[in-house]
């Protein structure tokens, strides 16, 4: 008998009749005699209305603020509403089963609401319900602060939460139930020739959802590759299929075939800040960067160039565009300290990155990368590297030519 937890995202939970959709999938795995923990997230859409509803109430955006504990408490109820469904349907269907919120289990994390990292979890009494054959089915991306409050992973933490559920309760797999039927060489939304992998490392992985594949939270991959999960992504919108392969994420020696370059990912929701004309002395970098960092806003490509006049430097950077706004407001605080000119912020940009643990013995990928996007006339505003990645900042409305330029230029469409 083996544990096996499952993870159902939004569409797979979007109603009721895809509610029952997926429990047929956790009867499966039931009636081949495992123990079960299912997780779920909100159903689609409902997330996004309850944030717009703490929008409306004056709390903004998540950040270390405590507008964001009674935010968590808003938008964790998604998920209570669809764990409870799914658990009835399941009682409904003649199996014990029931829902646990994330205090209940208790999924402990830290304070930082709206993003909260989670620190433990007591998985004795949900392990001993589940070998128990009782399904136990998860409020996906809530757990309880040290404060006693209820506290949420960030955006698409219930990836998160069935990965540590998985980690916690030494499951066999962990198996991420979505509307797509595996990690993509490129988002499939983007464009045809986009070809399932079947299996992927946790690095290239990792990799992937830092840059901005939505497919999993990064935070989901990070605790994989840590504890050695083994993690799968699969359609639930295919019939409950045991051959069904989707996409396992695995250890890099795993792999027979690694091709150089594994997949090419867009992430639109970026925003460019360039900080002109900066005094060119010791400390102010870090005043900019310091005051970003308090705020909790994360940033990514910098770039220091000459300014035009003698004595000042640029500074460029790019940030999440849902952080923009705070990372003005933050900007307009080290004015007065630094003494900068003028600030710029461009919200229509795209970064496209390349991503593969080929790079790393193979020259050629950057160039094969520049030169395909010169050939097309698509201008690089910003470079940034890693030892498997290099990604380019571009105007948004040539991203989606990019993506499948890109695709074609590393023969993508042949990976099967
Ligand atoms: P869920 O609601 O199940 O958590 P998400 O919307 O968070 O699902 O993630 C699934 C989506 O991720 C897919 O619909 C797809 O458009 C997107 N996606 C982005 N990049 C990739 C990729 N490389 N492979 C597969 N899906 C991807
Ligand atoms: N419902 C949450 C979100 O939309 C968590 C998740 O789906 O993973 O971000
Ligand atoms: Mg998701």
């Amino acid at each position: 008998m083996a544990r096996i937890v499952m993870k159902f995202g939004g569409t797979s939970v979007a109603n009721l009749e895809r509610i029952r959709a997926a429990a047929a999938f956790v009867r499966r795995e039931v009636e081949a005699g495992h123990s079960v923990a299912v997780v779920v997230s909100a159903m689609a859409g409902e997330t996004n209305r309850l944030v717009a509803l703490t929008d409306e109430a004056g709390a903004p955006a998540p950040a270390l603020d405590a507008r964001f504990v009674e935010y968590d408490a808003i938008v964790s109820s998604g998920e209570q509403v669809t764990s409870a469904l799914l658990a009835l349907v399941m009682q409904n269907q003649g199996f014990r089963a029931r829902s646990w919120q994330g205090w209940q289990i208790a999924l402990r994390t830290d304070e930082a609401h709206g993003r909260a990292r989670i620190s433990a979890i007591d998985a004795e009494q949900i392990g001993d319900a589940m070998d128990n054959g009782e399904v136990a089915v998860v409020a996906g991306f809530q757990g309880i602060a040290p404060s006693g409050r209820i506290a949420t992973l960030g955006r698409g933490g219930s990836d998160t939460s069935a990965v540590a559920l998985a980690a916690v309760l030494g499951a066999d797999r962990c198996d991420i139930y979505t509307d797509v039927d595996g990690v993509y060489t490129t988002d499939p939304r983007l464009t045809k020739q986009a070809r399932r992998i079947g299996k992927i490392s946790y690095e290239e992985m990792l990799e992937m959802a830092s840059v901005g594949a939505k497919v999993l939270q990064t935070r989901s991959v990070e605790m994989a590759m840590a504890h050695k999960v083994r993690l799968r992504v699969l359609s639930s919108f295919d019939a409950p299929d045991a051959n069904a392969i989707g996409t396992l994420i695995c250890d890099e020696d795993e792999i027979v075939e690694q091709n150089i370059v594994t997949a090419i990912t867009p992430d639109f929701n970026e925003a460019a800040v360039t900080v002109l004309a900066v005094p060119d002395e010791p400390g102010n970098a870090a005043a900019i960067f310091t005051k970003l960092a308090e705020m909790n806003i994360n940033i990514d490509m910098i770039v220091q160039s000459a300014s035009r006049e003698a004595g000042f430097a640029n500074i460029s950077f790019t940030t999440k565009e849902d952080d923009l706004d705070r990372a003005i407001e933050a900007l307009a605080d080290v004015q007065t300290a630094i003494g900068y000119k003028s600030l710029q912020a461009d919200r229509h940009v795209a970064k496209i990155s390349v991503v593969g643990v080929g790079m790393k013995s193979h020259a050629g990928v950057a160039s094969t990368m520049f030169r395909t996007l010169a050939e097309k006339g698509i201008n690089i505003h910003n470079i940034s590297t890693s030892e498997i990645k290099i990604s380019v900042l571009i105007d948004s409305d040539a991203a989606e030519y990019a993506v499948r330029s890109l695709h074609d230029a590393y023969g993508l469409d042949k990976v099967n």
